[in-house]
């Protein structure tokens, strides 16, 4: 199996009701200042090159963001955020991402997230969590060749993305490492960094400033050789 084997696996789960019912609703409900799209409304696969030394990990793709683009943070103000990062430290070609098919491309870092899926509210369960774990672990074996450093954004994520790490091979501390801004963990030949999450809760309020993100991005990419 291969990334694009993968990608083609994930946009075809249906294994969380929940979630299958929710992202389907806003894809035919849509909102209305995209009343002319045709949402996605399906699992958001991983999105950058295949041999990146660098991932990012996420949450969940946002119901009028990447459920309506396809693409992982693309369409949407947390997306706004981070790909506007990535451009300045010289990780995208771009700092827009508007729809899967603007050109954007990233250079050594791949985007992913834990649940595939919208959640509504943005809030996956514990079980829906649990049940896509297996896209991740597949995701992260496959790319374990060339990763080198790997960013997880907010708490949930970092729940979720240490056992899939674990589950792939990676030797991850007991106790589990806490998660917090700019926590650095060794695992073997890889350093796992936390990150708060670029959503606007956090953005907003000034908990995550530009300069913080832009921070972890380059100490990450560092890291990872770039
Ligand atoms: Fe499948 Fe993951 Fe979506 Fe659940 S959240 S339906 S496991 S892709």
């Amino acid at each position: 199996m291969n990334l694009s084997d993968l990608d083609r696996g994930i946009t075809g789960c249906r294994a969380c009701p929940r979630l299958v019912a929710w992202r389907e609703e806003v894809a035919r409900t849509k909102r209305a200042a995209f009343a002319d799209w045709t949402y996605w409304g399906r699992p958001v696969p991983g999105f950058g090159p295949a041999d990146s030394p660098l991932l990012i990990i996420g949450l969940a793709p946002a119901a009028h963001g990447a459920n309506r683009t396809g693409r992982m943070f693309t369409g949407d103000r947390s997306g706004d955020v981070l790909y506007e990062a990535l451009y300045d430290v010289g990780l995208a070609s771009q700092p827009t991402a508007v729809s899967a098919d603007d050109g954007l491309e990233l250079y050594g870092v791949r985007i992913t997230s834990p649940v595939r899926c919208a959640p509504p509210a943005n809030k996956p369960t514990p079980e829906e969590r649990d049940t896509c774990r297996s896209w991740l672990v597949d995701e992260l074996t496959l790319l374990r060749p060339t990763l080198k450093a790997a960013i997880v954004l907010g708490g949930f994520g970092w729940q979720a993305a240490l056992p899939a790490f674990a589950a792939a091979g990676w030797a991850v501390p007991r106790p589990r490492p806490v998660f917090g801004h700019g926590v650095r963990v060794p695992l073997d030949g890889l350093d796992l960094f936390g990150c708060f999450h670029v959503s606007q809760r956090n953005t907003f309020t000034g908990k995550l400033t530009p300069a913080m993100l832009r921070d972890v991005l380059r100490t990450a990419a560092g890291s990872a050789g770039l």
